[in-house]
């Protein structure tokens, strides 16, 4: 249950804080860490803040804040207690059985797969839980997203196989749809699910992603195929260098699946050494566009909204004129001044380059990928060329393009004129009977 359900003189036992970056961490300083008990002083009915009580000091909280901390109750942590060890426990006090339960409660793990069409979530999803869901694309389904229980170490994962996308834009309805699960759901670990034979598309979302400053963790699927290609993928250089753990996983084979679940663990109890949140640079004149229209979204009475969306992420979001940004930060009393000064900046951003600002952000995105990859990335020179790539090497050769060209052009007249002689020849002849 969450910590503003709880009325006066209750208590209960963090079991989790939701929510991204600075705003978690903030709360976590405050003293509301897992395993703590807090007590309500005082809560009254659509009243901010609210009193708690906490390691023994006294702490004021906003609702939308306690509204992100997740705490069992003592009935909560029976039932747990009852259902997690089939009453092969039996805790000596009621202290020490809601503190067993709430040890059980804070298991939970919510995970997301988030990643490109194809790049293997739903196998992985199937793989991971043991269910049998099709794997496949279906095209023009309403979109929606499966979800599965399974145990791995102790922990419980409820997890969410969501549609594939390219992008967190909001131009399809599975963007919207993801984009919308990663906010309101809050899922504690995402799993970027990447194709490694197919990476410098495939890392665009994950640049995203990094923008949205949220737990992320890369499995780097179909790592067969990029061994069968030779290629060589220093990814814990890249991790290290995106704040991202990366896992090779070979979904269709069931191999990395446990280590990537391990790794989820360690993020979600806050003790992976790779994760951390990065800025991707956007270079001078964009960064100084985010940092304008960041200024306003900042305020301490956008509060509401910086709980809930990084206000970079934001800024990044109305550079790239998205409206669902623009629905977001318009609920805020200063949106006349973020709208403002984003129309401003873009207008600057686009007389410099002369391009339009939702492409000089992309392009972007794709020169830190590029950048990243070619520090991180060997592609195998001697690959086993493909049939389609020595064709390709032929017709456009420098010498024989043009003759193979004349080639198939005589060869296309030829038949069409000696091919054709013979239906024409009976059309004629029926034509000359008829007369
Ligand atoms: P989704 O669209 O992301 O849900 O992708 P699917 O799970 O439907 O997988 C797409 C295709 O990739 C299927 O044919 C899978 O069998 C295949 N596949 C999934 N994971 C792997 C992998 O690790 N290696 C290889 N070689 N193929 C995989
Ligand atoms: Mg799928």
């Amino acid at each position: 249950m969450l910590l503003s359900e709880l009325q006066n003189g209750e208590y209960g036992i963090v079991s989790k804080v939701r929510g991204r970056g600075a705003f978690r961490k903030r709360i976590i300083e405050m003293g509301f860490i897992r395993g703590k008990k807090v007590t309500v002083i005082k809560n009254a009915p659509l009243k901010d803040p609210i009193e708690y009580s906490i390691m023994g000091y006294e702490i004021s909280l906003r609702r939308s804040e306690a509204n992100l901390i997740e705490i069992i109750t003592p009935e909560e942590a029976k039932e747990l207690v009852k259902t997690s060890y089939n009453g092969t426990l039996s805790p000596h006090n009621d202290w020490e059985l809601v503190r067993t339960g709430a040890k059980a409660g804070s298991k939970i793990v919510n995970v997301a797969l988030v990643g490109n069409p194809n790049s293997g979530k739903t196998t992985l999803f199937n793989n991971a839980s043991g269910s049998k869901e099709h794997v496949g694309n279906y095209g023009g389904v309403t979109v929606d997203s499966k979800m599965a229980h399974f145990k791995h170490k102790g922990y419980t994962f409820n997890i969410t196989d969501l549609p594939g996308t390219y992008s967190l834009s909001a131009y399809t309805p599975e963007e919207l749809y993801v984009r919308r699960f990663i906010h309101q759901q809050k899922p504690d670990v995402v799993i970027n699910v990447v194709d490694a034979s197919n990476i410098e598309r495939n890392l665009y979302l994950t640049t995203q992603l990094i923008d949205m400053d949220i737990k992320v963790v890369v499995a780097l699927n179909m790592y067969d195929e990029l061994e069968a290609q030779g290629d060589i993928f220093r990814y814990n250089d890249l991790g290290k260098m995106i704040g991202i753990p990366f896992v090779p996983t070979v979904s269709s084979k069931g191999k990395g699946i446990s280590e990537l679940f391990d790794k989820v663990i360690n993020l979600y109890a806050d003790k992976d050494k790779t994760y951390r949140h990065v800025h991707i640079n956007y270079g001078r004149q964009i960064e100084h566009a985010i940092e304008a229209i960041q200024t306003p979204i900042k305020d301490s009475d956008n509060q509401n909204i910086n709980i809930h969306y990084s206000s970079r992420y934001l800024s990044i979001k109305l550079l790239e004129k998205d409206k669902q940004a623009h629905r977001i930060t318009g609920k805020s009393g200063s949106y006349d001044e973020i709208l403002a000064i984003t129309n401003q900046q873009i207008e600057r951003l686009e007389d410099i380059y002369n391009e339009d600002s939702e492409i000089l952000i992309t392009d972007a995105k794709y020169g830190f990928i590029a950048g990243a990859l070619k520090e991180t990335y060997t592609e195998n020179k001697h690959k086993k060329r493909q049939n389609t790539q020595i064709i390709d090497a032929f017709v456009t050769h420098k010498l024989f393009g043009f003759p193979i060209f004349l080639l198939f052009m005589w060869i296309s007249f030829y038949t069409t004129f000696k091919l054709g002689a013979y239906p024409m020849d009976s059309v004629l002849n029926s034509v000359k009977s008829a007369v």
